[in-house]
Parts: C-alpha cells; sequence; structure tokens
C-alpha cells in the first residue's frame, strides 16, 4: 500500500510530472517519505460560483490548483496540511450532488466528485492519510475549524439586517459564521487566532458573542459552501470545462480500502 510506494521510482516520477505540470507557480514538492496517493478533478465551490479544480492527494498534504491545460498545466496552487483536515459528507442538493466539505483551521470549503463512487473513493483515501497521519504523530485531530463561507448568489439580502445587496450595498463574509453581511453589519473585526494574527471581519452577532454580549454563537447553518480562506478565487482564466470523463487515479494496491460497503 502507501508504505510501499515510498521510495519506488513510479511514486517519483508521479511526484516530479505534477511538480513540472505547476512549474515555477508551485511549491517543491519531493520531500522525503510523501507519497502521491491519488489525483483528480474536483467542482469546487467558490465564492461565485462551482469551479472544476485538479486535487492531489499526498499521504501528507491536498494540493490543488487551477487548470490551465488538463494533465498539462495548473496554475495557483495551494497545499492543505492533511494532519488538520476534517472531513464532512454534504446531502446532494439540486444539481450539487456528490459533495463533502474538507475543514482546516484556516480555510473551509466544500468539493463535489462526479459520481458517488467518486466521492466515496476520495473521502475514504483522504481520511485514511489523515488517520494514518495522526496514528504517527500521535496528535489529536483539529477540533477549530473555519466556518464555511455561504456563496455570494445564496444571499440576495445581507443575513443579519437583511437589506439588499446592491452594487453599493456590497457583500462581506464573516470569518467566524461564514454568513453573507453588509458593511454597516459588519463594522466589528475580532481575533481569530487559528485564522490569522491580525484581527478579521465578523458580523455583528458574531462580534457579541465573542465580545460575551451574547450567549448565541450563531454557528453557521446554511447548506451551501464556499471556500472560507478569504481569497476570492475570482480567477476565470483557464479550462471551464475539462474532460469530465477523467476519473479520479489512486495509486495503491488493489485491497487496501474498505470504503465500499
Ligand atoms: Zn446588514
Ligand atoms: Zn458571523
Amino acid at each position: 500500500m502507501v508504505d510501499r510506494l515510498v521510495n519506488s521510482e513510479a511514486n517519483a516520477r508521479r511526484i516530479a510530472a505534477v511538480e513540472s505540470c505547476f512549474g515555477s507557480s508551485g511549491q517543491p514538492l519531493a520531500v522525503p517519505g510523501r507519497v502521491l496517493v491519488g489525483e483528480g478533478i474536483l467542482t469546487k465551490m467558490c465564492r461565485k460560483k462551482p469551479k472544476p479544480r485538479q486535487f492531489f492527494l499526498f499521504n501528507d498534504t491536498l494540493v490543488y490548483g487551477n487548470i490551465v491545460l488538463n494533465k498539462k498545466k495548473y496554475n495557483k496552487q495551494h497545499i492543505i496540511p492533511l494532519e488538520q483536515v476534517k472531513l464532512e459528507s454534504l446531502e446532494d442538493d439540486g444539481l450539487l450532488k456528490n459533495g463533502f466539505v474538507i475543514k482546516t483551521a484556516t480555510k473551509s470549503f466544500a468539493v463535489y466528485a462526479a459520481t458517488p463512487t467518486e466521492k466515496a473513493e476520495w473521502m475514504g483515501h483522504i481520511q485514511k492519510c489523515v488517520n494514518d497521519l495522526l496514528k504517527k504523530s500521535g496528535k489529536k485531530p483539529t477540533e477549530q475549524h473555519a466556518a464555511v463561507w455561504v456563496p455570494d448568489s445564496e444571499a440576495a439580502a445581507c443575513q443579519v439586517c437583511r437589506n439588499p445587496f446592491t452594487f453599493v450595498n456590497r457583500r462581506h463574509h464573516c470569518r467566524k459564521c461564514g454568513s453573507v453581511i453588509c458593511g454597516p453589519c459588519s463594522k466589528n473585526r475580532a481575533l481569530l487566532p487559528n485564522q490569522s494574527k491580525k484581527p478579521l471581519r465578523v458580523c455583528n452577532p458574531c462580534h457579541n458573542s465573542v465580545s460575551g454580549k451574547n450567549q448565541d454563537g450563531n454557528q453557521n447553518s446554511w447548506a451551501g459552501n464556499a471556500d472560507s480562506s478569504g481569497e476570492d478565487d475570482s480567477d476565470d482564466e483557464g479550462e471551464e470545462n475539462p474532460s469530465w470523463s477523467s476519473a479520479p487515479k489512486f495509486y495503491h494496491g488493489s485491497n487496501q480500502l474498505s470504503y465500499r460497503n
């Protein structure tokens, strides 16, 4: 299984290929002990709309990027340490099917696989890597995760004062609960140490709860899910419609995982 791949030539070749696809826009990925476990396309819910992203699952990190040319060129590389990842399955919701949330302390977002099998494969492999890492390090799973952002399209009006958004009344996101709010409802900043050393924008209800005026934690309960990293994935260049037929590939022996019940 994964351990067997550690020093294999095939693994080294695959990692070198990923590196070269990111070119100078990416970090060096060849680290001793690192194994490329799988790769494939997942649709990631961004602030404006869902977009295809290429994901690479290593035994210690999850890397993804924008698809400039499928299997040839990717950019906007993101690296997520798996140790702090928590997964959460999503119910199918209209056109949004086979989804799950990838939660970390600093950012959380939803992704959607092409089929239920692919969803099960991704979740199974990611979870197994997380479990193995935690077992090895003896650490406890991270309990504090960034809220998943409500996508702009889900909120025509401020989720606090209900005033409609317009060209002048712009949308903002609360970094604590992920809701979409207007400027006047998010004048306050709060220290959220997991996400940043600097105080971040929070909605008034969250500010009250943080400052102890209100016991209502106002935890995010919206089902829609966008990226909560604060970055606006407004990078529209690149392939919008990659070949959807390309199923993810996982590099392991045939019978180690029991994600199929
Ligand atoms: Zn408002
Ligand atoms: Zn809030």
